[in-house]
């Protein structure tokens, strides 16, 4: 999506560790209308399909889940990161490494927000190595509902995220592909 590439070009700072830093319109500071462009493109990718919900994780999922969903009319669920896992069954459960932190989060879906009638979305802002997203794939699963897809804004196809959602036989539908960044000179390649 090239509005999207040419504001990562104009904006994103390429930081070390493989981290691209876009806090200023995608993940702290929002542009919503961005997001909105962002909305109608995943519409478009995913005409057809029979999407009844948005799934994502907190916390950067949301803004962005939130204005996707304007453009299907369905409602968003996001997973909660739990300090304490309370086992009464009403949960599903599933362990996330996070990217950015290193650490290993508990992460929670209310049984009621999630069955098997449901056809989900995976929306997130970021593919980095799949572990979000495949924690996501397990809550899914566990309920028994249907993924139709997962939509990422930035995969950075130079890590293994995206291979390994593909190699599931998931559709995978990344609005902006990064082939290689580079923190001395700031320099991003985009997959055409
Ligand atoms: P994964 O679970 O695919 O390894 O990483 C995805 C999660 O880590 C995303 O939800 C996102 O919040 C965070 N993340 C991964 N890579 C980056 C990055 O380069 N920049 C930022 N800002 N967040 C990232």
């Amino acid at each position: 999506m090239e509005l999207l590439e040419e504001r990562i070009r104009r904006d994103g700072v390429v930081k070390p560790g493989n981290v691209l830093k876009v806090d200023s319109f995608l993940n702290h500071q929002m542009d919503v209308d961005l997001f909105n462009e962002m909305g109608k493109e995943f519409k478009r990718r995913f005409a057809g399909c029979p999407i009844n919900k948005i799934l994502t994780i907190e916390a950067s999922g949301i803004g962005i889940a939130c204005i996707v969903a304007q453009h299907f009319h369905v409602p968003v669920v996001f997973a909660k990161k739990a300090k304490s896992i309370n086992l009464d069954g009403e949960m599903y459960c599933t362990k996330i490494q996070s990217f950015t932190h290193k650490k290993i989060y508990d992460v929670i879906v209310a049984k009621k927000f999630l069955s098997p009638e449901d056809h989900i979305l995976i929306i997130d802002d970021f593919l980095a190595n799949g572990c979000a997203v495949d924690g996501l794939i397990d809550l899914i699963r566990s309920a028994g509902a249907v993924i139709e897809g997962v939509g990422i804004a930035v995969e950075k196809g130079f890590q293994r995220g995206g291979d390994i959602i593909r190699n599931k036989g998931i559709r995978l539908e990344s609005l902006a592909i990064i082939e290689s960044m580079d923190d001395q000179t700031g320099e991003i390649v985009f997959r055409s």
